[in-house]
């Protein structure tokens, strides 16, 4: 078959021809008048995206380095903080603050569904000293979406400790509003649901939030908010900026406004509901419940006998169809499609359709060939995506 890549994993996602030809400008000075009116509108549309009325950095790092920067400069060594695990990213959440001296709570559940206000104001109610607590939006890896509105809403009544959000796979994918939601802090990077390349980093962060990073001491010094501040405040990175990549996002950024932020919430509901019900519809067992369910990403489990592994080598050598494999101890037992950023229906159209043909070349035969592209055609028609 002709070499042609349809990549559905959940970052880095795919880039529109318009983000790509920008980037291919050449480098411009990052100190310079033009970077600095790119710089300062880029945070200006990342605030509003976000309803963010206090401050947005935008770090050379992938990003696992803004939710460091999190632990390092809203919370300080030896605090109390709780952490909600709800997956892989919960985990490596708690990780950094063992890694980093604090004195972490760890709130466990299990793959596959969201975690329930409840369970974490019960933590709080016998822990009213935790300084901070930790949380994923979307997590990636169990492809589930904790409701932080209500999550935030209920912490909020008991406790004043800072909530920090780990948005990486939910900024333009689903709502976020950090200044009616409460939010003190939220992560973002530059790959998954921002159709951009890889190598920025977000934070977002209140005006509390700031105040106490002013305040408090350096633990750390690429990552110390105190100089990233002190540069973005005249609309300039503290250290080299990933200048091509900026300029991707840049015009990511534009091409999120002009779509409307309504429109790509609605879209990506619609292509996890339409994918999900085809995936049914071929007898699969998805990762997630339907009520917490992703709408950037869907889980699926391999059918008995059939290793996951072996769907997404398929996949891609037969049918040029890049997926993701599941994680942790999903990992060989589940795979995942991602459906964020800038995908449309005709993208998850050959995923489906490959797929059917994958697993019944892997000899998965229960199966009536093409019953799962069928009602994806039909749904697609009646939402007219
Ligand atoms: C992708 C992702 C990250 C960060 O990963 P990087 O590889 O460091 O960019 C963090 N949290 C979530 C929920 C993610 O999906």
């Amino acid at each position: 078959m002709i070499d042609k890549e349809f990549l559905l994993i959940p970052g880095p996602t795919p880039l529109p021809p318009r983000v790509i030809s920008a980037m291919t400008q050449p480098i411009i000075n990052h100190r310079g008048p033009r970077f600095k009116e790119m710089f300062q509108k880029a945070m200006i549309a990342l605030k509003e995206l976000i309803n963010c009325s206090g401050d947005v950095y935008l770090i050379p790092s992938s990003g696992t380095g803004a939710m460091e920067l999190s632990v390092d400069n809203f919370t300080s060594k030896g605090d109390k903080v709780l952490v909600v695990d709800t997956g892989i990213f919960g985990e490596r959440f708690y990780m950094m603050n063992v890694a980093r001296g604090r004195n972490a709570l760890r709130l466990k559940v299990e793959w596959g569904r969201a975690v329930q206000p409840e369970e974490i104001t019960e933590v709080l109610i016998s822990n009213s000293d935790v300084k901070a607590v930790f949380i994923a939006h979307n997590e990636t890896s169990a492809t589930t979406i904790n409701d932080i509105k209500q999550i935030s809403s209920r912490i909020k009544k008991m406790s004043d400790c800072f909530i920090i959000v780990d948005a990486v796979s939910s900024i333009g994918v689903t709502e976020i509003d950090i200044d009616n939601w409460g939010i003190d802090v939220l992560i973002g990077a530059s790959q998954k649901g921002l159709m951009s390349p890889p190598g920025i980093g977000i934070v977002a962060a209140s005006k509390r939030a700031v105040e106490y990073a002013m305040k408090k001491e350096n633990e750390t010094y690429y990552f110390d908010v105190k100089s990233i501040k002190k540069n973005a405040d005249i609309n300039q990175s503290f250290t080299t900026f990933p200048v091509s990549t900026f300029l991707g996002l840049s015009e990511a950024l534009k091409m999120i406004q002009e779509e409307g932020y309504e429109n790509i919430y609605k879209r990506h509901l619609i292509y996890r509901n339409l994918v999900r019900t085809a995936l049914k519809e071929i007898g699969l067992e998805l990762v997630a419940n339907d009520a917490d369910a992703s709408p950037g990403l869907t889980g699926i489990y391999a059918p008995k006998g059939i290793n996951a592994n072996d769907i997404i080598s398929m996949m891609r050598e037969r049918y040029g169809v890049e997926i993701a494999s599941a994680q942790g101890n999903l990992k060989g037992k589940a795979f995942r499609i991602s459906h964020m950023g800038y995908i449309n229906s005709n993208d998850l159209l050959v995923a489906i359709s490959a797929l059917e043909c994958t697993l019944k070349d892997l000899g998965y035969n229960d199966i009536e060939m093409g019953i799962g592209t069928k009602k994806f055609l039909e749904l697609r028609r009646k939402f007219e995506v």
